[in-house]
């Protein structure tokens, strides 16, 4: 059978460094985050331009192979490999663009970090980032891009201007909610499945330059809930998130956390409902940084989880979309046996709402209420210790099969099944 590296057109860009297929790159790009699923590509191509792009995804069509964007490969249940097929490298295309009064357009493998490089001495921001920035525009994009900011903007997906979209057929397409809205529609949230984003222009509000920062800690769920959605029904807050805190003892704490940006003083609102929620009075923590610091909060942690070994292990995560009618249920039976060893020294349970009507992405699937809660089980195990690995993911799966039945949705793809780890 004829190989693609006997095609001429391949030879020559390998000859030109742009294909590569040799073994040290395809076991890169049958690798992801997850450390979970492996199944590598053919050939990676690490375009220098979005023209190398387009006139690959020609080849690809025309010959039948599946070609597959990645960013920084951070999924967790191999969505950016391409087995058989082609795994498209976007890292090089990272430029950000001038910033504009309301936007810029950064290549679709600049991560978040990159563009607040930018945008931020400018007074400016994207409305809504995710808790890591070290994530490509285009994986985030292809996925959704939740965070603390989204109770009030919808996702990363629903900030975006327009796009420019490498098609299947390899056409290059300009869309935005105006022009080729099908296109559109479909690549955001479409886990790179209806076309590559090469360039976005995404939509910037002005930055304030400090943050602070509150976590409250709550032992029981349903007044952690109930303060949620009052916090979200008042907006006092620039951004809400949550986080269960599992103990040995099964005595779980809730934490809220929320954040105001400001430039002077924080706005009066905001300290004023601290008197009218119901979290353990004196647990506060109340942390002041400035607004970059914030947003960067998790580079301390990676840090620490990778000398500690722990970034780069196995990563059996869960993450789901809860009708909000029916979350202090999921929750609560999902937590309840839960002890710190069932999600690892890296794991994190994360619970927080938000306005579905502030979504305006039609591919991302959420519940048909108007409040939904993400809701994130992400374990961290050893790799070595497939048992442990198969173990949680059961677990995921359970939660998974239980939370659907009740009307949840499943962000970032379906669990790992745990046959599937061998
Ligand atoms: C530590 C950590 C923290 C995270 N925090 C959050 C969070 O707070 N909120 C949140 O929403 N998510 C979060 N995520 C999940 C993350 O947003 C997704 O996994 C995202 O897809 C990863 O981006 P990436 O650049 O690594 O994409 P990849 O893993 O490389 O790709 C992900 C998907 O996007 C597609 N894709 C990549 N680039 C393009 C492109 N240019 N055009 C079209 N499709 C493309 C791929 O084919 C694949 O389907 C987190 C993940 C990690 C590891």
């Amino acid at each position: 059978m004829r190989s693609v590296m006997d095609h001429e057109y391949c030879r020559q860009l390998k000859q030109d460094g742009v294909l590569f297929d040799d073994p040290r790159t395809l076991a890169w790009a049958g690798r992801d985050w997850g450390r979970l699923v492996h199944r590598a590509p053919l050939v990676v191509l690490r375009p220098r331009t979005s023209g190398d792009v387009a006139a690959f995804a020609r080849f690809a069509a025309e010959h039948s192979y599946p070609l597959t964007p990645r960013g920084q490969g951070h999924s967790s249940a191999g969505q950016a490999q391409a087995p058989g097929g082609f795994v498209v490298d976007m890292r090089a295309l990272d430029s950000v663009g001038e910033v504009g009064a309301d936007s810029v357009t950064v290549g679709a493998g600049a991560r978040w970090s990159q563009v607040l490089a930018e945008t931020l001495p400018r007074g400016l921001t994207p409305p809504v980032l995710t808790d890591y920035l070290e994530l490509s525009v285009g994986g985030t994009l292809s996925a959704g891009g939740i965070g603390g900011a989204t109770q009030h903007h919808g996702l990363q997906v629903d900030n975006v201007v327009s796009l420019e979209v490498v098609t299947p057929q390899g056409e290059v397409v300009t869309c935005s909610a105006e022009r080729n809205a099908d296109v559109f529609d479909d690549v955001r949230a479409g886990y790179g499945a209806y076309g590559i984003i090469v360039n976005a222009t995404i939509k910037l509000v002005p930055a304030h330059t400090r943050a602070r920062r509150l976590q409250l800690r709550y032992d029981d769920l349903s007044v952690f809930l109930a303060d949620q959605r009052r916090l979200l029904a008042e907006g006092c807050f620039d951004y809400l998130e949550g986080q269960v805190e599992l103990a040995d003892d099964g005595v779980n704490q809730y934490v809220i956390e929320v954040a105001s940006f400001y430039t002077d003083e924080p706005p009066p609102r905001a300290a004023a409902v601290l008197g009218e929620l119901a979290y353990h009075r004196g647990s506060e923590e109340i942390e002041e940084l400035t607004y970059f610091e914030f947003l960067n909060r998790l580079a301390d942690a990676e840090a620490m989880l990778r000398a500690a070994g722990l970034w780069d292990q196995c990563h059996p995560w869960l993450n789901l979309f809860l009708p909000g009618s029916a979350a202090e249920p999921i929750v609560a039976g999902a937590v309840k046996d839960l002890v710190p060893a069932d999600i690892g020294a890296a794991g994190f349970v994360l619970v927080y709402p938000f306005d579905t009507g502030k979504v305006t992405a039609p591919r991302l699937e959420l519940p048909d209420e108007p409040v939904a809660f993400l809701f994130a089980v992400d374990r961290g195990s050893a790799c070595a210790d497939r048992a442990a690995t198969r173990r949680m993911l059961a677990a995921n799966e359970l939660i998974h099969d239980h939370a659907k039945a009740a009307g949840s949705t499943t962000y970032l793809g379906a669990p790992v099944p745990a046959a599937q780890v061998t």
